[in-house]
């Protein structure tokens, strides 16, 4: 019988895709630098991404196999050792009597692997799961295997002399660690760091340098735990390379910086914040994981005030319409559509969701990932779900004309459209969408309201002290103190529980948009943003700056952050 990757040579040549000649010398890259052989056919321009995708899935016939529905025995899985599960992204499924099945991200790794001393005996049998659900299963089934302990890790691969280029423009979307084991042990070190975080949940991860120790300390579950490690020189490489991931100044060594950045661990895309800190013997920095979605909490968990939380709750009075979560990248917005959604699910409901990822399961609804790569757009996304009858879709963003427009079209055709839109304030969401295309008439009859967000540090309850604001302070910031006679604010000071930050974990403010006549009135006649938003807080909205505030004078916040992360009143 013709074995699977006789197959596949012969499915290549014969769609002169590659010569033989060319696959060959594809595989002895392979073989020299490792990873997956389809990028390498594509960094060699043998062939491209899509074009080999498209040629493998038709006329290959290899399975699709759905491992988030299937449980692995586990001595099946040890039959491939850690590293080759790792290093060719695959991972045995099941083995009857001399073939094993064999899920794989990359068909054409078969090449690589069939002749691994692991697969003697076998005849394999390949089926095919996408790259995270592979990854994903590998965390899952090899635990014990993984639980590498970072300091051996870190004192062997750590070299004084390593020299980091600088990457540019890699903040926003920093690569995916690389797991076939090709880069350089600085990289390496960070990756583990990182990995390390995600794997133990911790919270923090606080890292300083001086007089030749590299000292590592975690938080996990509120505790630390520190990694004290011995280096053979003051080795800044590692600060460098967080800050190069991160898109900081790398050269800046004696100024506060502070940022977001993605980057893609165990399968899952994973948002840090990282904070460099300059201190008497160089830089001290803080990681930080945002907390990650794991029970989708109800609205009233959600940290906001009561009023916005009362007029959240009140989006269920709707069967149709659009409801728009707004807010910069990383202010929680998912977290609040998910709460929505939450509220909304009941049995005879059918919602529907298109996200880019699916960040969180929700029992009972059905989500769907965009996947804009392949045209599988968000817009692309509603239209599909529209043919699934749905009451309510969630859709992830709206980024872009197409989508804002299925999404209002929808809105209008009995739908209950939720989404999230990247402005900072619930007004110029409206202005946002104008910008966009969309009509004012379909902005009035579509648009049922907005939220507008943010996440706050919040004071570290162990170390925060109480200061009285001069009066005249608290007028010129048009600060509403409720009629409180001796109002009391909160400043940070810095203590062992919060890394002398002054601060642990954040606290959610909101402005909440509900449309009257008037402001209807003033969307038709085009009027300004200015007098849109005066007519809004004329018609009750408590703006974020004035919710900031609020939770200032509860000793949740500090006026700094306020003043940083809010807009200032109209
Ligand atoms: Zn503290």
């Amino acid at each position: 019988m013709i074995s699977f990757s006789d197959r596949l040579s012969a499915i290549l040549t014969a769609q002169k895709l590659l010569t033989r000649d060319q696959l060959g010398q594809a595989l002895k890259w392979q073989v020299d630098i490792g990873g997956n052989l389809s990028d390498i056919i594509v960094a060699l321009k043998f062939a491209g991404h899509k074009q080999l995708a498209a040629v493998l899935s038709k006329d290959l016939g290899v399975t699709l196999f759905d491992l988030k529905h299937f449980e692995i025995d586990p001595g099946i899985v040890k039959i491939i050792p850690l590293n080759i599960a790792r290093r060719y992204q695959i991972i045995p499924t099941s083995k009857s009597a001399d073939s094993l099945s064999l899920a794989m991200a990359d068909p054409l790794n078969i090449f690589a692997i069939e002749n691994l001393p692991e697969f003697r005996g076998f005849k394999i049998n390949p089926v095919i799961s996408p790259f995270h659900d592979i990854q994903q299963a590998i965390e899952l089934y090899y635990p014990a295997v993984f639980k590498a302990n970072i300091n051996d890790l870190l004192e062997e691969s750590i070299s004084p002399v390593e020299i980091i280029k600088p990457e540019k423009n890699l903040f926003s979307s920093s690569p995916d660690i690389d797991y076939s084991g090709r880069e350089a042990p600085v990289v390496k070190a960070v990756n583990l760091i990182l990995e390390e975080m995600v794997k133990t949940n911790a919270s923090e991860a606080l890292i300083e340098i001086s007089d030749k120790r590299l000292r590592i300390r975690f938080r996990i579950s509120g505790l630390l735990k520190e990694q004290e490690l011995s280096l053979n020189g003051p080795d800044a490489s590692i600060i460098a390379r967080l800050k190069s991931m991160s898109g900081l100044e790398i050269t800046k060594h004696d100024v506060y910086q502070q940022k977001r950045f993605k980057t893609g661990i165990l399968g899952r895309q994973v948002d840090f914040n990282i904070t460099v800190l300059p201190v008497a013997f160089g830089e001290r920095v803080v990681l930080r994981l945002p907390d990650k979605i794991q029970v989708v909490p109800d609205i009233k968990d959600l940290g906001f005030a009561d009023y916005a939380a009362g007029i959240l709750s009140q989006v269920s009075r709707f069967s149709s319409g659009l409801f728009l979560v707004c807010g910069p990248g990383g202010t929680g917005k998912t977290t609040t559509l998910y709460a929505l959604l939450k509220s909304l699910s009941s049995p005879d409901k059918n919602i529907v969701t298109i996200e880019n990822p699916v960040e969180a399961r929700l029992g009972g609804i059905n989500q769907v990932a965009a996947e804009p790569d392949i045209g599988f757009t968000f817009a692309a996304g509603i239209r599909s779900i529209l043919l699934q009858d749905p009451n309510i879709i969630m859709v992830g963003e709206i980024g872009d004309y197409d989508t804002v427009d299925m999404a209002v079209k929808s809105a209008l055709t009995g739908h209950l459209v939720l989404s999230s839109l990247d402005t900072d304030t619930a007004t110029s969401a409206v202005f946002k969408l104008i910008d966009m295309g969309v009509a004012p008439y379909l902005i009035n009859s579509s648009l049922i309201g907005i939220i507008a967000q943010r996440l706050l540090r919040k004071l570290c309850p162990h170390c925060k002290e109480a200061y009285v604001l001069n009066k005249k302070v608290t007028e010129d910031l048009k600060i509403n103190l409720h009629d409180i006679v001796e109002p009391k604010f909160y400043k940070a000071k810095g203590c062992p529980h919060c890394f002398n930050t002054g601060y642990s974990g954040k606290v959610a403010i909101a402005e909440v948009l509900q449309f009257s006549q008037k402001m209807r009135e003033l969307i038709s006649a085009l009027a300004s943003e200015q007098a849109f938003r005066q007519a809004a807080c004329l018609g009750g909205m408590q703006t974020l700056r004035q919710a900031g505030f609020d939770a200032a004078l509860k000793g949740q916040t500090t006026i700094e952050e306020v003043l940083r992360l809010t807009e200032p009143e109209v």
